[in-house]
């Protein structure tokens, strides 16, 4: 349609990386980059030195209102209610492409905004965002009703049919582990759907966000489509989940949170709600597993991503046969990662994302040393600038400990034994949790790989691998780990509502 419109912001401009990086600094409302109402800002903070990236401005509960109402009359009247789903597809897949040419850039601002290593902020966090893009942009067209046949009434002819229709504004909170890739799980099942959206990107983490509406202006996604607000949980946050105009309302983060947002939810409009909170995800390692595959995977479901990783193995289960060969494996791999700048192509691991949380690890590790827990590797933070954890790990850990239970958020591996064969201790001790994200099965056995899946509580089993998240497939949490999913068509559900046609003739 229309050609792209001029965009008009005050540009953070930086050389690092070897590249010229660009992104804004205020608030996304209505297709213009703009101040905040009140002028408050906030600076974000580069993990790996400690310096201060940029001020940005600071939604208030104002500039919330204003970006609903833009979403709200995007919605009802503006050039996205007049579109076909097939052009609103195209424009979605133009968004995926500059997300593309752009790649490096939004690879580079991730980092230095979050910590992740260049090379995983690559491949993931922004690979895995530019083809969460173009699944649902193809799924725009796909998205239909059903035929039913009703029989009360005969003579008379009838049948109903069902309409898959959008619910309208959105309002999306997000997490700073995965800040862009996050803000796509969400925002691109939300738009396919037909929606209008305003995010509130975490505090610690907007700047992708930013760079990606900047993006949006180019595909020529029309105005109020899309609204990026940065700021806090406490003021943005609450406003919007609160907000009377806003009809669902799409959440990551932590359990605790979520309870306030669900209660938000509730009692301003019963606004529809999804939620993916917190995990203590277990992976079970059995004797007749390939053991060397196993210390390999069972590494990177705990430090991938530094640990800030929502499904990461929170707990890893090894049977007393294998325990002691398992642990020396692991540790000796472990003193072999690669700690440092994130930006170096050879590092593998980066800063934790803010200093509250590596404070928060740090007295993790105290707990678990004063515990009892065998602290086998790391624990200390690094000696140098920004916010470095040493990988760590702890054995011996029993089933009444602090953190055998609790979500550390990082890359801590706590490591119990299961006695030789006793499958149902292992699943009864996996589900004594009131969480259920994600778990983990290393075995040669079908028949007993199948019987975990079948028993375990979570929201994803992996067999023999860990982390395989693929946009296709349907990704959430059971029991204090939420519900809804994101990924695959399921997430569609979350975006859209049903509405019963019924006709006589
Ligand atoms: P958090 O719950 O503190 O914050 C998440 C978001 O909510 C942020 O944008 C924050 O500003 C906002 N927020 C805070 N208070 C709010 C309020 N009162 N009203 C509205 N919004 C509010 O979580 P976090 O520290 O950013 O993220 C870490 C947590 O997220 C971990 O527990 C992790 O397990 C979870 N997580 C889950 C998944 C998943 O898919 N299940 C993915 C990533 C992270």
């Amino acid at each position: 349609g229309s050609a792209p419109a001029e965009i008009k912001y005050r540009a953070i401009e930086l050389e690092t990386n070897n590249m010229k990086i660009k992104f804004p600094c205020q608030l996304f409302i209505d297709g213009q980059f703009v101040d905040s109402e009140g002028g408050k800002t906030f600076e974000t903070i580069n993990p790996a030195d400690e310096s201060v990236i940029c001020t940005v401005q600071y939604a208030s509960i104002k500039d919330v209102d204003k970006a609903v109402k833009a979403a709200k009359k995007a919605f009802e009247k503006g050039e996205w209610s007049k579109i076909s789903a097939r052009e609103r597809g195209q424009l979605l897949f133009k968004l995926a492409d500059l997300m593309y040419q752009h790649r490096e850039e939004l690879a580079t601002i991730e980092s230095i905004d979050s910590g992740a290593v260049y090379t995983l902020a690559l491949k993931t966090h922004v690979g895995m965002s530019i083809e969460t893009w173009r699944y649902f942009a193809g799924w725009c067209d796909k998205i239909q009703g059903s035929t039913i046949p009703i029989n009360h009434a005969r003579p008379n002819r009838n049948f109903s049919f069902t309409r898959r229709e959008p619910v309208g504004v959105c309002g999306l909170i997000t997490p700073w582990n995965y800040p862009l890739m996050m803000l796509s799980w969400k925002m691109a099942a939300c738009l396919a759907a037909g929606n209008t959206v305003i995010i509130k990107p975490a505090q610690v983490c907007p700047l992708t966000a930013l760079k990606f509406a900047e993006l949006s202006v180019k595909a020529g996604i029309p105005p109020g489509v899309i609204n990026v607000l940065p700021g806090s949980g406490t003021v943005a946050g609450s406003a919007l989940s609160s907000h009377p105009d806003v009809r669902k309302l799409g959440f990551t983060g932590s359990t605790d949170i979520g309870k306030v947002i669900m209660k938000s939810c509730a009692e301003s409009n019963l606004k529809k709600v999804s939620l993916e909170l917190g995990g203590k995800s277990p992976l079970v390692i059995f004797n007749d597993c390939d053991l060397e595959k196993a210390v390999r995977i069972g590494m990177q479901s705990v430090f991938f991503n530094k640990g800030e990783n929502c499904i990461a193995a929170g707990r890893l289960f090894v049977e007393e046969s294998v325990y002691d060969e398992f642990v020396k494996r692991v540790v000796l791999e472990t003193r072999k990662i690669a700690i440092g700048d994130p930006l170096n192509r050879s590092t593998s691991h980066g800063p934790q994302n803010h200093l509250a949380h590596l404070k928060k690890l740090l007295q993790y590790v105290e707990i678990g040393v004063k515990e009892g827990a065998k602290l086998e590797h790391g624990g200390k933070r690094l000696n140098r600038p920004g916010y470095f954890l040493e990988p760590t790990i702890f054995s011996g850990v029993e089933d009444h400990m602090y953190i055998a239970k609790e979500e550390s958020f990082g890359p801590i591996m706590v490591i119990s034994k299961f006695d030789d064969g006793d499958l149902d201790g292992v699943l009864r001790r996996s589900n004594a949790t009131e969480f259920g994200l994600a778990s983990g099965v290393f075995t040669r056995d079908l028949s007993k790989a199948m019987k975990f899946a079948e028993r375990i509580e979570a929201g994803t089993v992996f067999i023999n691998t860990y982390n395989k998240t693929d946009v296709a497939a349907p990704f959430g949490g059971f029991k204090q780990s939420g519900f809804g999913k994101d990924l695959g068509q399921e997430a569609l559900n979350e975006y859209l509502k049903t509405k019963t046609v019924t006709i006589e003739y």
